[in-house]
């Protein structure tokens, strides 16, 4: 398995592109902004892009899926049905975050109705990449649609905004639900295995392990009330 990060948008968002080694067949998880970096490199490597599967939609996560799209316009586009009102609703984003309407297209957030969905997760079904196998994970709580991707054979797991390195994702924002989170990382993500590299939405790399020993979100520290 392929690895290649892009750290992109005023929000530092971890893109991926996932590329089995073997066939050359490729997904790009959450193009977060317009990248011509991005293109060039899936081009450089003669990767054959199936699809943009996305984690959830939040704008720093599919704000390159439009430009994306049209540069491999046979790559499918995948999320979670429980998204996809924020995903319609991408060029509102901004604005709900609070953001003046005209400082956006200078801060790179003026954003287009993004193209239509593929087609939508299933909460457990295997998604093949060559001869990669992702089990996706329907893990709600940061958003309501939010899946995670994990590859049990490379012990990888892609967890989106679930998960960081000593934090959890964010859930003040719309949908958000911190018992949901909580009940997510802890029923899904955590029993894949200590062993499992988290490669995860925002900030480094972690494991599974490490974050199960030290995560205050999960070693009880911040469960006190
Ligand atoms: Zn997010
Ligand atoms: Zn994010």
């Amino acid at each position: 398995m392929i690895i290649e990060t892009f750290i992109l948008s005023l929000f530092q968002q971890n893109t991926r592109v996932v590329a089995c080694e073997k066939t050359g067949k490729a997904v790009c998880i959450d193009p977060g902004e317009d990248s011509p970096e991005l293109v060039e490199y899936i081009r450089s490597n003669g990767y054959d892009l199936q699809a943009i599967t996305l984690t959830h939609a939040h704008l720093d996560h599919i704000g390159g899926v439009g430009a994306l799209k049209r540069e491999f316009p046979d790559a499918e586009i995948i999320l979670h049905a429980d998204d996809d009102v924020l995903y319609q609703n991408l060029p509102q984003q901004p604005l709900r975050m609070g953001l003046p309407p005209e400082q956006l297209s200078a801060l790179g957030l003026d954003y287009d109705v993004p193209p239509p969905i593929t087609r939508y997760w299933t909460d457990g079904e295997e998604y093949a990449v060559g001869e990669l196998v992702f089990k996706v994970l329907h893990c709600p709580g940061h958003t309501p649609g939010h899946v995670i991707f994990a590859e049990m054979k490379e012990q990888a797991v892609f967890a989106g905004d679930c998960l960081f390195a000593g934090s959890i994702g964010r859930t003040d924002l719309p949908g958000g639900s911190y018992e949901q989170l909580i009940d997510s990382i802890n029923n899904k993500i955590l029993p894949l295995g200590d062993g499992l590299t988290v490669y995860s939405g925002h900030g480094p790399d972690t494991t599974i392990g490490r974050e199960r020993q030290t995560n205050p979100f999960l070693t009880g520290m911040y469960d006190l009330g």
